[in-house]
């Protein structure tokens, strides 16, 4: 998606306030699992300086992706503030900066990078998750399965000790 930012470079030093959806980057995050419910909206000020643009401001998305304990979705509201600054070459005091020409930037390369860095390490449907029995596999959030739990641990540690045997045979 493309901002226009003729009006910041015809006016530097000014805060510009925009708005704008941009589509969301589904591709990018496809191998995390994560769908997004909806675009991605970016709120904030543009700001010429010379001939760059900086962009301050936030985003906001939804992502829906599978709860890390039950498999269930799990929706996140994400807000990710950006500070961003586009140039027409590159430059060594900027190594992070955005290239862009004309008096258009690029939105895509900012939202995908400032998406990807808050990223929480996991999804959860809840805090408070309990996740599936690892004996029968049922969501304990919907209720208890009557598993004996002394059994559960049995369990696990019988799978672990064949997952450390199945490693053991392939190393
Ligand atoms: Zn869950
Ligand atoms: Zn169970």
């Amino acid at each position: 998606m493309m901002l226009n930012v003729e009006k910041a470079l015809k006016h530097p030093g000014e805060s510009l306030e925009f708005d704008i959806l941009v589509p969301a980057p589904a591709e990018e995050f496809r191998k995390e699992q994560i769908r997004f419910d909806g675009d991605v909206a970016l709120h904030g000020f543009m700001t010429g300086i010379g001939d760059s643009v900086a962009l301050r401001g936030e985003l906001t998305a939804t992502l829906v992706s599978p709860c890390a304990r039950c498999l269930e979705e799990a929706r996140l509201d994400l807000k990710a503030p950006f500070d961003e600054i586009f140039v027409r070459l590159p430059d060594p005091d900027h190594p992070d900066a955005y290239l862009f020409e004309g008096s258009e930037v690029d939105l895509t390369d900012l939202t995908v990078a400032n998406i990807a860095i808050n990223l929480p390490m996991q999804f959860l449907c809840r805090e408070d998750c309990k996740g599936l029995c690892p004996l029968c596999g049922q969501n304990l959030n919907l209720g208890s399965c009557g598993c004996d739990p002394a059994l559960e641990r049995s369990a696990f540690s019988a799978l672990k000790a064949l997952l450390h045997d199945k490693d053991d045979k392939e190393v």
